[in-house]
């Protein structure tokens, strides 16, 4: 039978991008032909990177990983999917308390654009990692070094020390 080619939507906000997102894309990326990482442009207030800061980091990381993309969007996820001709949407799981909202959005999603959500678990040692926590642990100058990859670390340092000669 011929293969059908298979490409797949990761988004999210990746502010910023963890060994745990990683870790999806990596796996993900073994099941599908071409996967593209969605950095969503929502107008939101507290963000820590731009879109822009936000695709570099994780292009930096990409490099290596054949059939990875990354791109940034605006607006409605399913309609951006529906643009780039996406087969079906990956999203992450790192507990049961994820499950409730992504069983929630997969279905809202597959009623209003009638797309699938594929969903990977990644390995136990991300199940706690969350770009919050991330964000408020390197505010305070906390060891993160298990938990992001090395240039978002850099990136973490450089900014909270700028907001922190700012305030001064
Ligand atoms: P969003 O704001 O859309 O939830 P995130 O950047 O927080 O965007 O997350 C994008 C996707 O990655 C979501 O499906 C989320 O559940 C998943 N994810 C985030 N952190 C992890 C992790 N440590 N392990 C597995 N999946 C994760």
């Amino acid at each position: 039978m011929e293969h059908k080619f298979v490409r797949a939507i990761f988004p999210g906000s990746f502010d910023p991008i963890t060994n745990g997102h990683l870790d999806v894309i990596k796996r993900g990326m073994r099941l599908f032909d071409e996967l593209i990482v969605a950095v969503g442009r929502s107008p939101v207030k507290n963000q820590l990177f731009t879109p822009q800061e936000r695709v570099e980091m994780i292009k930096e990381l990409i490099t290596d990983l054949p059939g990875v993309v990354v791109e940034s969007f605006e607006g409605l996820m399913v309609e951006y999917a529906g643009q780039i001709h996406a087969d079906v949407v990956l999203r992450g799981l790192r507990s049961l308390t994820d499950v409730q909202y992504e069983f929630q959005l997969a279905l809202t999603n597959r009623a209003v654009a009638g797309i699938e959500t594929v969903f990977i678990m990644s390995s136990e040692q991300y199940g706690f990692t969350s770009s919050t926590l991330i964000r408020e642990v390197a505010s305070l100058g906390g060891d993160l070094s298990n938990l992001i990859p090395e240039n978002v670390h850099r990136r973490l340092v450089e900014r909270f020390s700028r907001l922190k000669a700012q305030e001064r």
